[in-house]
């Protein structure tokens, strides 16, 4: 890691704070960021402090099994959540935990969102599945993290939030905007009376998501 990559690192989680703040992703210091360097250390924000606050010398670097290299700053709770989940994922070099509003409904009711629209399917790749209730910042939280995510790109964390993973910040950021707008839609549509919402069919979702990934846009 240089320091050049060490600085883009810190401004890329600092931007990412506050666009997460201000796109009412979360409230107050809740939700935490990071993104991984292609060596495997791990830039995260620090603990409890304001989004429009944090200065690249308050962040904290991490080796890829979560020890502390670089930083003054506590790290964030949920420290582990992300060296487990970067673990599980070599594909993911970047972490979004949110406390967003529309999909937390889904949490709080501890029930799946279905992949009910196309952007769903392209990008999370699935069912957004809720991970079992733990305690923030507990190992539990993190194993049930990463059980929910499997292959996908969201999950939901019972009662808490949102996490989005990608290969990189604005790939959570389009994770988690689909997830709000996704989950909103699904609100409205299981309040129709004597309709259900229909789920899109596993080919049709494994289809869209590879298409997505791999050949939509310019080439
Ligand atoms: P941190 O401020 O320690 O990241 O905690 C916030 C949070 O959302 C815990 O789940
Ligand atoms: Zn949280």
């Amino acid at each position: 890691m240089t320091q050049n990559e060490k600085e883009a690192m810190a401004l890329a989680v600092i931007t990412a704070g506050k666009r997460m703040l201000e796109s009412s992703l979360t409230v107050e210091t809740w939700g935490n960021i990071s993104v991984r360097s292609e060596t495997g250390e791990i830039c995260i924000t620090p603990s409890g402090m304001s989004y429009q606050e944090i200065e690249p010398s308050d962040l904290v670097f991490l080796d890829p099994e979560g020890n502390v290299i670089e930083g003054s700053r506590i790290p964030s709770i949920e420290t582990q959540m992300h060296v487990r989940i970067y673990q599980n994922r070599p594909d993911a070099r970047a972490i979004l935990h949110t406390h967003p509003v529309e999909s937390s409904v889904f949490g709080v009711l501890r029930k799946p969102i279905p992949v009910i629209t196309d952007e769903i399917a392209q990008t999370i790749g699935g069912e957004i599945s809720v991970a079992e209730y733990a305690l923030p910042g507990s190992d539990a939280l993190a194993e049930n993290a990463v059980a929910a995510l499997g292959e996908k790109n969201a999950c939901l964390l019972a009662n808490h939030g949102a996490v989005c993973v990608g290969k990189d910040l604005a790939a959570c950021f389009k994770a988690a905007t689909v997830l709000e707008t996704g989950a909103e839609i699904y609100q409205k549509a299981l309040a129709v009376d004597g309709c259900e919402p229909v789920e899109l069919k596993a080919d049709d979702v494994k289809a869209m998501y590879d298409f997505a990934q791999n050949r939509y846009g310019q080439r």
